[in-house]
C-alpha cells in the first residue's frame, strides 16, 4: 500500500504552522487540505473525506479535545493532534478521547510523517477477522491462531491477562495506548482507574519478551500516559 495521495486534513490556526505543514506533508506527496476552525474543520470532514486528521487543540472557536469526543461518535478517521501543549494529562485526555497519536510542537517532520503512515496502515489494514496469524517484532513471534509466543526461538508461558496485554499492544503497533485504554480492554471497564495493574503485569510481561526488561525495546513506555509497542521491522 502507498500513502501518495492520501488526503491530509490539518486543523490548525496559526499560518505558519499550516504552512509548515503544507509544504511538508505536500512534498511528501499527501493531499493538504486546511481548516483554521472547528466550525470549517466540520464543513472539510464531510466535503473532503480526509484519510487523517492533524488537530491542533487550541482553536478559535473550541477545543480540540472535546471537538475529538464528539467527532468519535460518528467518525472513525485518524485524528493525530498537534499541540503545544505537552503535559502528560493532556496527551491521556486527548487519546482517552479517541485521537489517535499526539505530537507535541515543536516536532520533526519525520516524526510526523512516521506517526501518518502509522494511522493511515492501521486503519486501511485487514479487518480482525482476517489479521495476520502470525505478528513477528524483531526476536518476538506472536501466532494469534495456536496461541503461542516464541522469543529468540524458545517458547514463553504468559499468563492470560499478559497474553491479552501483549496482543493488544502488538496489534496497535507504533501507537500509543492509554492506561484507560489498556485498562477497559484487558480488564474490561470495572478497573477503570487502576492503572497500577497495568505497570505490574507489564513489568512481569516484558521479564519474559525483553533481552534486557530494564531497557526495553519492544514495549516502550510513555511516561505518565501508557505503553507503545515498537513497530516490527519491514523485510
Ligand atoms: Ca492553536
Amino acid at each position: 500500500m502507498t500513502d501518495v495521495g492520501a488526503t491530509v486534513l490539518m486543523v490548525e490556526d496559526e499560518p505558519q504552522v499550516r504552512r509548515f505543514l503544507r509544504v511538508a506533508l505536500g512534498t511528501a506527496g499527501y493531499i493538504v487540505h486546511e481548516a483554521a476552525t472547528l466550525a470549517a474543520a466540520q464543513v472539510a470532514v464531510r466535503d473532503g473525506a480526509p484519510a487523517v486528521i492533524l488537530l491542533d487543540l487550541g482553536l478559535p472557536d473550541g477545543d480540540g479535545i472535546a471537538w475529538t469526543r464528539q467527532f468519535r461518535t460518528h467518525a472513525a478517521t485518524p485524528i493525530i493532534v498537534i499541540s503545544a501543549r505537552g503535559r502528560e494529562e493532556d496527551k491521556v485526555n486527548a487519546l482517552d478521547a479517541g485521537a489517535n497519536d499526539y505530537l507535541t510542537k515543536p516536532f520533526g517532520v519525520r516524526e510526523l510523517l512516521a506517526r501518518i503512515r502509522v494511522v493511515l496502515r492501521q486503519s486501511s489494514g485487514p479487518s480482525v477477522d482476517v489479521e495476520p496469524d502470525v505478528l513477528r517484532f524483531d526476536r518476538l513471534e506472536i501466532d494469534v491462531a495456536k496461541h503461542r509466543i516464541v522469543v529468540a526461538d524458545a517458547e514463553v508461558h504468559l499468563t492470560p491477562i499478559e497474553y491479552k496485554l501483549l496482543v493488544l499492544l502488538a496489534r496497535n503497533a507504533g501507537r500509543v495506548l492509554t492506561h484507560r485504554q489498556i485498562l477497559k480492554d484487558v480488564w474490561g471497564n470495572a478497573h477503570g482507574t487502576e492503572s497500577h495493574h497495568v505497570r505490574v503485569h507489564l513489568a512481569e510481561l516484558r521479564k519474559k519478551i525483553e533481552s534486557n526488561p530494564a531497557q526495553p525495546r519492544l514495549i516502550i513506555t510513555e511516561p505518565g500516559v501508557g505503553y507503545r509497542m515498537k513497530e516490527p521491522l519491514k523485510l
